[in-house]
């Protein structure tokens, strides 16, 4: 479980014609319309990668029996929580689908079969990042669901299996958040959770750093071996959900290939929203 070498495509000038990958810490469905240090580096992030052709999520908040990939023309824009204010209840993102790409995603995947979802839509894990990243919409979207009878093992390997879409202008981005404990969550005196609150509890920067480090040192077999790993990673990952993306994501590095990381901070005491792009 090393990164692999696969020649990219070069355009006229040589220049590497592969997408970059993301990881995305997505924190409080709210960074869907609030302005904040978060929300402005997606803002710059998505104005700084090149145009892709479609964007393929695979997002903490779809886990289905079986892998399913949206397929539909026009996926809806689901508002999969509660208890959050009107506006963002009336925020869409009316991205189009891509029935190309959810081909392609089958046909790529041999680990396990994928199949077609007609009516679901685009959670708030995939919709509240591409707002800011992306806010025109008018680059098809298509998420693919974390099937969860499958280990971590092999969601990195269905993730290795997407490598070549990268090569095809696909962005593919994993959307999680890597310490995620809403159990743990800071409460203040009077029982509010503020999720804004800037700092961690020593377990969860501990993670956030080790992560880090394994993410640094392409030791992606460990990363996927997280609950081995710990207490301060067990505490930080007491479900796969919001860590598996950042597998998928690490599944399409190749050897060689740059880490940047941004938004490395922690909220609430038990939540990162660290973030990077590969190459
Ligand atoms: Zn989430």
């Amino acid at each position: 479980m090393k990164p692999k070498t696969r020649k990219s495509p070069k355009d006229s000038t040589g220049k590497s014609q592969r997408m970059p990958a993301l990881f995305i810490g997505h924190g409080n469905p709210m960074n869907a319309i609030e302005d904040n240090e978060f929300t402005r580096r997606w803002q710059q992030v998505g104005k700084s990668l090149p145009k892709p052709k479609a964007i393929l999520c695979v997002s903490a908040h779809w886990q289905t029996w079986g892998a399913l990939v949206t397929a539909m023309e026009s996926p809806r824009t689901i508002h999969d929580f509660g208890g959050f204010p009107p506006e963002l209840y009336q925020v869409q993102y009316p991205a189009q689908g891509s029935s190309w790409l959810a081909g392609e995603i089958r046909n790529s995947i041999s680990a396990s079969k994928v199949g077609f979802d007609l009516d679901r839509g685009l959670d708030h894990g995939c919709w509240s990042v591409l707002k800011r990243m992306f806010p025109a919409a008018d680059l098809p979207v298509v998420q693919l669901s974390l099937d969860y009878t499958k280990s971590a093992v092999k969601h990195y390997a269905m993730g290795r299996e997407l490598a070549d879409l990268r090569d095809k202008g696909i962005l593919i981005f994993g959307s999680g958040n890597m310490v995620h404990n809403l159990d743990r969550v800071e409460v203040s005196g009077d029982g509010h959770r503020d999720f804004n609150r800037p700092f961690g509890f020593d377990w969860a920067i501990e993670a956030n750093d080790l992560f880090k480090k394994l993410i640094d040192e392409d030791r992606h077999q460990e990363l996927a071996d997280y609950r081995s790993m710990g207490d301060a990673a067990q505490l930080a990952v007491p479900s796969p959900e919001h860590f598996l993306p950042l597998l998928y994501v690490l599944a399409l590095k190749q050897k060689g290939e740059k880490i940047a990381y941004f938004n490395d901070k922690l909220l609430a005491g038990s939540l990162a929203m660290t973030s990077f792009t590969i190459g």
